[in-house]
């Protein structure tokens, strides 16, 4: 899952990032309304949080911006607004959900999953490989029954691989799917990843193999 950050508190940022990388939630991040949009349109998010006071004005007017250019990316207010009017403000500008600050990481982990469930979104179906279940929501992989322990990027490229089976996906897509925009992508990491994962897929059993299309990206097939 990826999502954008839209926060001016640094300390807050840095944190809130680092605490959903630990749900296997790949964060960006701006302060800035102005560099919101254009990220949204760059990147497919599958929510935004969004703070109120930041440094080029009032939160909240980002939502019809949004809006207007056709996206129904689930927005969670985060604010320290938190009086009942400011609550239905922003719930009337179209924000899918509101926490007042201070919160509990645990708290917003449970309004995004309420908020993904909502519309069946793309994150939240599972995706079926060969023997194995993705389940991008909770960030875990199943083959058969048992459960497959990955690190989050590897994950993250077999999500992005399984979703389009069959189909081949280009190295932007997959990198786009595993680095946020911030992080330097060296040339041989995705390669590193997919080399990994081929031999963890094989051990577990999972029938399915990932093959390189030279030049283009990756495709997964069943076996
Ligand atoms: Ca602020």
């Amino acid at each position: 899952m990826r999502i954008l950050l839209i926060e001016d508190e640094k300390e807050l940022a840095a944190a809130l990032t680092a605490a959903l990388g630990k749900h296997g939630i790949l964060t960006d991040h701006t302060a800035h309304l102005g560099d919101a949009v254009e990220l949204t349109r760059q990147n497919p998010y599958d929510a935004i949080l969004l703070d109120r006071r930041l440094p080029d004005g009032e939160g909240l007017r980002f939502i019809p911006e949004l809006r207007r250019t056709g996206k129904d990316t689930s927005i969670i207010v985060l604010t320290a607004l938190n009086a009942p009017k400011e609550r239905v403000e922003g719930l009337d500008l179209g924000a899918d959900d509101y926490l007042g600050k201070p919160f509990l990481v645990e708290e917003l982990m449970a309004r995004l999953r309420a908020v993904l469930r909502r519309p069946p979104s793309l994150s939240e179906l599972k995706i079926t490989a060969g023997r194995m279940v993705i389940d991008p929501l909770h960030v875990s992989v199943t083959v058969g029954d048992t459960p497959l322990d990955l690190p989050r990027r590897e994950l993250l490229v077999l999500a992005a691989l399984a979703r389009r089976k069959e189909k081949t996906v280009l190295r932007s897509t997959l990198e786009a799917a595993v680095y946020n925009y911030e992080e330097e992508i060296q040339s041989n990491a995705l390669d590193a990843h997919i080399s990994r994962l081929r031999k963890r897929l094989a051990d577990a059993g999972a029938e399915v193999s990932i093959h390189n299309i030279r030049g283009v990206g990756y495709l997964l097939k069943e076996e």
